[in-house]
């Protein structure tokens, strides 16, 4: 069946009603096409673009249906959709769809089957045509004729415009040209649907990212604030607004001043370091975990800040100065506190230690005295006796309180470094320094060590003529010490233990060297921290609190030297440290 539609009010005239007049005609297809361009150019998405398309067509010829298929997007490899003028005949229909799949494979195309594509089809009827019955078929079922004309966009094929009609012939060859500019009318239209498209969801994207982005900011137990490229701060989430309105500064009110300008006007110390490390962020780096004292230094455990900073890049900028800085604030006074509660525990339990303990070791030493004495005595008795010489109870007492005195040293050297802790703590390690050779007491230490470490050598390597020093001998004796047992304690197979003293350019380097487990290099930034103790296989069979090497680089570093270990797991390690000859101002 033929269309009935009639052509009204078509903006096209056939060339014949000019007699000729090729400027005339020419003018009238320029208007022509200008206003379908304008159809095209108003149409905002794709069904308006099917309309357009539809009307101008409509203007040329006349037809049962017309198709668009396009390249699909992002998973869909193909869109049909079909425009008929009336209702048609599911067999035209199908009809429709193998002539197009032919079509299709000829142009540049992907390869589609009439099955695929019947699956991707959509009837995209004109809106007098959706009010009618679904069901109701109009037309016939054979084709008649048919047109492909390929939709490009800059010489891409895009896809493919199809007409159909039940006449034989309907579709005049010369119209071919214009009905080509029409096709790529609306082939630039269907490209700018599909990138408005294109561009609207990655705006809904990026609008969902970041209204994610400011939940998560804004729920953050963190406070996390963002500066510009002055070091002004622009946005604070409601976790570091609480944290600052604990100060006396109020940083909302200040926003465009950048923070160096807004401490010298506060005078608050706290501030002054905080714009230092905004500074340092602006210049490129990244600081982390730089411990901020905010409160009033009055309160015993005053707001105390763990700030870390960040540059911020724009990257489609090339400068490579950063465009601001991104803070993260964490409180970490209760952690002070706690800290501070665990340090006071751990000073007055060690002070209240040292007074039983220095009871039990008097005690112990007086009960040793008495108990040799009687010995001494029953020894003698039995000399003169002409009975078989036995063992004497008094014996097996005396072992009894050598181990008692042994154990009370032990605790009595924990319960000292448990004290020295706390002095470092509190910045109260003083140092007594006087005049001494730094050879006898490595000799005096090398000498008792060797006493009771049976399965072990231990040598001292003195390469020095003179080892006069102005230190505290005390404290000195105490690194030696420490690193000694510790050299002996963790041998367990024996072996030799170096203790070496050189001297360059007024410096002094004592360095004990071991055959024992070694320590691994992971651990090599850690070993020198309180309570720090290598736990792995090896280690683990060795008693310890882990405040021996803490407390030997304050002291060593609190007469201005270094202290440090190399080592091979397994085969050893070397501990070392330096002293200058005399104490520098
Ligand atoms: P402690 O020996 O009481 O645990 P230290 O502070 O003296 O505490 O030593 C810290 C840790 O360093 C030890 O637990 C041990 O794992 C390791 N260490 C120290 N000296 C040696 C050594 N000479 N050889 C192997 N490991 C050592």
């Amino acid at each position: 069946m033929q269309s009935q539609t009639p052509i009204t009010e078509s903006a096209y005239r056939s060339p014949e009603e000019y007699n000729g007049d090729r400027l005339a005609v020419l003018r009238r297809e320029m208007e022509y096409l200008n206003t379908i361009g304008k159809r095209f150019v108003a149409a905002f998405d794709r069904f308006q673009v099917h309309r357009a398309l539809l009307a101008a067509l409509q203007d040329l010829y006349s037809f049962s249906a017309c198709s668009i298929l396009l390249k699909g997007e992002r998973g869909e490899p193909f869109e049909l959709s079909i425009i008929p003028r009336y209702p048609l005949s599911v067999l035209f229909l199908q009809a429709m769809i193998q002539r197009i799949a032919r079509a299709a494979s000829i142009i540049d195309f992907p390869s589609v089957t009439p099955e695929e594509l019947a699956v991707a089809a959509y009837l995209d009827a004109p809106d007098e045509l959706a009010l009618l019955d679904p069901n109701a078929s109009v037309g016939g079922s054979e084709i008649g004729d048919f047109l492909n004309i390929p939709l490009t966009v800059e010489n891409r094929i895009i896809g493919m415009l199809s007409l159909f009609d039940e006449r034989e012939g309907a579709f005049d060859t010369e119209l071919l040209q214009l009905t080509t500019m029409i096709a790529d009318y609306a082939a630039v239209a269907l490209e700018n649907v599909r990138l408005r498209e294109r561009e609207t969801a990655l705006w809904r994207d990026a609008e969902l990212e970041r209204r994610r982005l400011e939940l998560v900011i804004s729920s953050m137990a963190e406070g996390l604030l963002i500066t510009n490229a002055h070091g002004a701060i622009t946005s604070m989430n409601r976790s570091a607004q609480q944290l600052f309105a604990q100060t006396e500064v109020d940083l909302k009110l200040e926003q465009e001043l950048p923070l160096r300008k807004l401490a010298t006007v506060n005078q608050a110390d706290w501030l002054q370091e905080f714009a230092w490390i905004i500074d340092q962020a602006l210049l490129g780096q990244t600081v982390t975990n730089q411990e901020l004292i905010v409160g009033e230094s009055g309160e015993t455990v005053p707001l105390t800040l763990s700030v870390s900073a960040a540059p911020l890049h724009d990257k489609s900028l090339s400068q490579a100065r950063p465009i601001g800085v991104v803070a993260v604030l964490n409180d970490i006074t209760t952690n002070k506190q706690i800290e501070k509660l665990k340090d006071e525990f751990v000073s007055v339990v060690s002070h209240e230690l040292r007074t039983p303990l220095t009871a039990i070791k008097g005690y112990a030493q007086h009960l040793v005295r008495r108990l040799e004495r009687r010995l001494r005595e029953a020894r003698n008795t039995q000399h003169k006796s002409v009975l078989p010489a036995t063992e004497p109870p008094e014996s097996y007492d005396l072992r009894s309180l050598h181990i008692v005195q042994s154990q009370a040293e032990h605790l009595e050297r924990l319960v000292n470094d448990l004290l020295d802790l706390s002095r470092v703590q509190w910045g109260q390690l003083h140092l007594h320094y006087t005049l001494f050779h730094l050879a006898d007491v490595l000799a005096a230490h090398v000498r008792s060590a060797q006493a009771s470490a049976e399965q072990h050598s231990i040598q001292l390597d003195l390469q020095v003529q003179n080892s006069t020093i102005v230190a505290d001998e005390l404290r000195v004796g105490q690194v030696i010490g420490n690193i000694l047992d510790n050299a002996v304690r963790y041998s367990p197979q024996g072996g030799q233990v170096l203790v070496r003293l050189q001297e360059q350019a007024d410096i002094y380097t004592v360095s004990v060297i071991d055959e024992g487990i070694g320590v691994s290099s992971e651990y090599l930034d850690h070993i020198f921290e309180r309570f720090y103790r290598v736990r792995n296989a090896a280690s683990r069979q060795y008693s310890g609190i882990g405040l021996g090497l803490y407390v030997a680089r304050a002291i060593v570093e609190g007469h201005g030297g270094h202290i440090g270990f190399s080592s091979n797991q397994g085969l050893g390690s070397t501990f070392y440290f330096t002293l200058p000859r005399e104490p520098r101002s």
